[in-house]
């Protein structure tokens, strides 16, 4: 009996080979040439959509017993391809596991599915006066399950750390279906592991006390004093600290419709919870930094559009996406360096400040895709993260296009366990192949290509660097 028929057998309903649907697993959410997709098998042989864990467990004894890759998705926000199919197979969509199964409010924890949406989290927590300690900025749409595998941080991480500090223990399940329950270092092996050793199945996170928030505007004319306001939010226990540039703002403003102004200068949004609220001490800290308070409701419409980076490709209509992580100190020679890179085009920059010292950047690029020369110019969102590496500059995360990037996303130490890990618990590199590490062909292979997409940006940079990018305004249809 074909695999396929044994999943339709097993688990019913919860099993669609209907070519349609298949078709739609194809991609995730990042942007890349067509040319370099069509190099992988991404359209699934079949989607599982397991509402039990009992139904993950039946999957995984079957891929093992056919020797079928298995490749999990949540929402596919990440757009490092680690929810992408290289080699068909089974996918995983794990967003029907979307249940919160116990709250803890004396202890101040929740366990829950991992295809919880945070947003949705959040809202579940409200009554019992709790409330998520971090948030992606993705989190109206995105997973809990699916920034653990990417190892990500979010809104709330300068006071709270990254997920992997937040997250206390996780179920998993692995290849032949055995359910683990990890915490310590095995479960630190899968933090980050972008699904290339098993189905995380369940997580317990750490909860905040749902107080209230005050927010903070402050305009500063350049870089000079980012990285180092960064740095006070933290040592004021801030709950978050963002920075705009001046062309993010822009852009943000054109679409919705509104006047943009000038092209200098960055704006800063800190958050405090209620306890740690000293307004006096932000208002010495911005005076002492050169920054200008602005009006509160300005702070209170950042925070509200905090969830909503993603407008500005309405300016596009393609946006190019470079993501890093730097030291505060290094943030003002990061700028300038990014600039000089992208001296011909528009681009905005979005940033947020971690609890470790460091920031978590992300370039906008606006541009039109509409002509041949544009495939050049995607190399161009590759631009920023080569040039902030000479400042200790690493890309934010792994997945299928940055995995020879491993050992800087991961630091050598954690790369080589996860690697060591991987060949113990998946020897065939079934687990979402192509990512990460592993010793199949496929894996080897996509690796390979990682390299030569990392050297050849690098090489082609100077090139791409003359090919400006153009935006085409698109017409605003009136929003519902
Ligand atoms: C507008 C926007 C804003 C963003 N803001 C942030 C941000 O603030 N911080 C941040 O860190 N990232 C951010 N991201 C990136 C992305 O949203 C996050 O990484 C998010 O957590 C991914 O969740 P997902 O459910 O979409 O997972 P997916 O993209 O579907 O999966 C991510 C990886 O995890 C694996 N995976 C998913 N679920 C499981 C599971 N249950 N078991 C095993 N493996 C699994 C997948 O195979 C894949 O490799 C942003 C993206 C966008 C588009």
């Amino acid at each position: 009996m074909s695999y396929r028929t044994c999943l339709h057998k097993v688990l019913g309903a919860a099993v669609s080979t209907d070519p349609e649907i298949l078709r739609a697993y194809d991609h995730d959410l990042g942007e890349m040439p067509a040319l370099l997709l069509s190099l992988f098998r991404r359209v699934p042989d079949a989607v599982v959509l397991p509402r039990t864990v009992k139904d993950v467990c039946e999957t995984m004894r079957i891929a093992l017993l056919h020797h079928v890759p298995v490749t999990p998705r949540g929402q596919g926000t990440s757009g490092y391809g680690g929810s992408m199919p290289t080699r068909g197979g089974i996918l995983m969509d794990i967003s029907r596991m979307n249940r919160v199964l116990t709250i803890d409010e004396q202890n101040g924890f929740v366990d829950v599915e991992p295809g919880v949406v945070w947003e949705n989290l959040a809202q579940a927590l409200a009554p019992f006066g709790l409330d998520n300690r971090i948030c992606p900025t993705s989190g109206l749409s995105s997973t809990v399950g699916g920034l653990f595998c990417m190892g990500g941080m979010g809104i709330g991480s300068l006071r709270y750390g990254d997920i992997k500090e937040v997250v206390t223990e996780i179920d998993v399940v692995e290849l032949g279906g055995s359910v683990r329950t990890l915490t310590g270092a095995d479960m630190d092996m899968y933090h980050q592991s972008a699904g290339c050793l098993g189905i995380v199945t369940r997580l317990r996170l750490l909860c905040r006390p749902r107080t209230k928030l005050h927010h903070v505007a402050i305009q500063f004319s350049n870089a000079s004093r980012i990285g180092t306001a960064m740095l006070e939010a933290r040592r004021l226990e801030a709950y978050s600290a963002s920075v705009f540039s001046q062309e993010y703002m822009n852009m943000q403003a054109e679409a919705a419709g509104n006047a943009s102004g000038g092209k200098q200068g960055f704006t800063m949004l800190l958050s405090f919870e209620e306890p740690v609220w000293n307004e006096d001490a932000v208002q010495a800290m911005a005076k002492t930094l050169g920054g200008s308070l602005m009006p509160q409701s300005m702070a209170e419409h950042e925070w509200e559009q905090r969830f909503y980076p993603m407008r500005i490709k309405r300016n596009g209509p393609a946006l190019l996406t470079g993501e890093f992580l730097i030291k505060c100190t290094e943030f003002q020679r990061a700028w300038e360096s990014i600039s000089r890179q992208l001296s011909k085009d528009r681009f905005g920059l979005e940033a947020f400040a971690c609890h470790n010292g460091t920031m978590s950047v992300l370039i906008y690029i606006l541009d039109s895709a509409e002509d041949l020369a544009s495939l050049m110019r995607m190399g161009k969102a590759m631009l920023p993260l080569h040039a902030v590496e000479k400042f200790g500059g690493v890309v934010y995360s792994s997945g299928l296009w940055f995995s020879s990037r491993l050992d800087s996303v991961l630091g050598a130490t954690k790369a080589q366990r996860l690697r060591e890990y991987k060949q113990c618990r998946d020897p065939h590199g079934q687990m979402n192949p192509g990512k990460l590490c592993g010793n199949s062909g496929v894996t080897r292979a996509c690796i390979l290509l990682s390299r030569l997409i990392w050297v050849g940006t690098a090489l082609s940079g100077p090139i791409s660097r003359l090919l400006p990018c153009r935006a085409r305004r698109l017409r605003l249809h009136k929003e519902v």
